[in-house]
């Protein structure tokens, strides 16, 4: 049973772990981002986060975002988190604050396409698959720049950075050479010259390795099992 001490607790627990990583590295936690992640939570349960305190949402599934999203308090902003095919960009771009799994060409031109029919511009992260991992969405650390490149070329997309879901350890410090190698790929396109983009959002780290990730500067972390508990499929 999800109780309300039960989510009170672990949202301060969360929120306590999150202060001490920024302490230790000299960080401000302001500048963290934390998405609750809602994926298989039932909506009464997300709602009663909220009142406690979530302002970020992430939904891994379109349909999931489209069957909770009038169920969900207004006053929040959702994340699509998980692997985005071209045929349902359509179900959430008219939902979502932000999509973190943009990592193809045909994804992209999909979203220049609703976009511009909704006058809209659409905020994105460009997915990295940093670990090489064949089962992983993301593209290669060596495509980012020409992804981002095409990106730039969309009227109604801005890029604010970058995502990625990093090999799992059950020793979270094995994952912080992932992390430092997607900040690198992070500061270098932060440096080049972007007539849209506006890069500023690192998210990485989940409930097993965020403060790694917070150390190595991510600035928006994902957490669904630290804050709901573990997840019954
Ligand atoms: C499920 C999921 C998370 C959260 O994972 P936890 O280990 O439960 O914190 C983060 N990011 C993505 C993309 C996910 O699918």
């Amino acid at each position: 049973m999800t109780n309300d001490s039960y989510l009170q607790d672990n949202i301060k627990t969360i929120k306590s772990r999150i202060e001490r990583a920024c302490h230790k590295v000299g960080r401000n936690p302001a500048d963290i981002t934390l998405v609750a992640v809602t994926k298989t939570i039932d909506t009464d349960i997300v709602n009663r986060s909220i009142a406690f305190g979530i302002s970020h949402i992430g939904e891994n599934k379109p349909q999931e975002i489209v069957r909770k999203y009038p169920l969900i308090e207004k006053d929040v902003d959702w994340h699509m988190i998980g692997h985005l095919q071209s045929n349902k960009v359509k179900m959430v771009i008219d939902k979502v604050k932000l999509i973190h799994s943009v990592d193809r060409l045909s994804v992209v031109n999909e979203i220049e396409k609703r976009a511009a029919s909704l006058d809209k511009v659409i905020d994105i992260l460009i997915q990295v698959n940093i670990g090489e991992e064949s089962q992983k969405s993301g593209v290669a650390a060596a495509e980012v720049k020409a992804l981002l490149e095409k990106v730039e070329q969309c009227q109604h997309i801005r890029v604010l950075g970058l995502m990625c879901l990093a090999p799992y350890f059950y020793d979270a410090e094995q994952v912080r050479p992932y992390f430092k190698k997607m900040k690198e790929i992070f500061d270098e396109i932060k440096a080049m010259p972007l007539q849209r983009g506006k890069i500023e959002i690192l998210s990485m780290g989940m409930t097993n390795d965020f403060e790694v990730a917070i150390e190595e500067g991510a600035t928006m972390i994902r957490v669904g099992t630290g804050l709901y508990g573990a997840r019954d499929y």
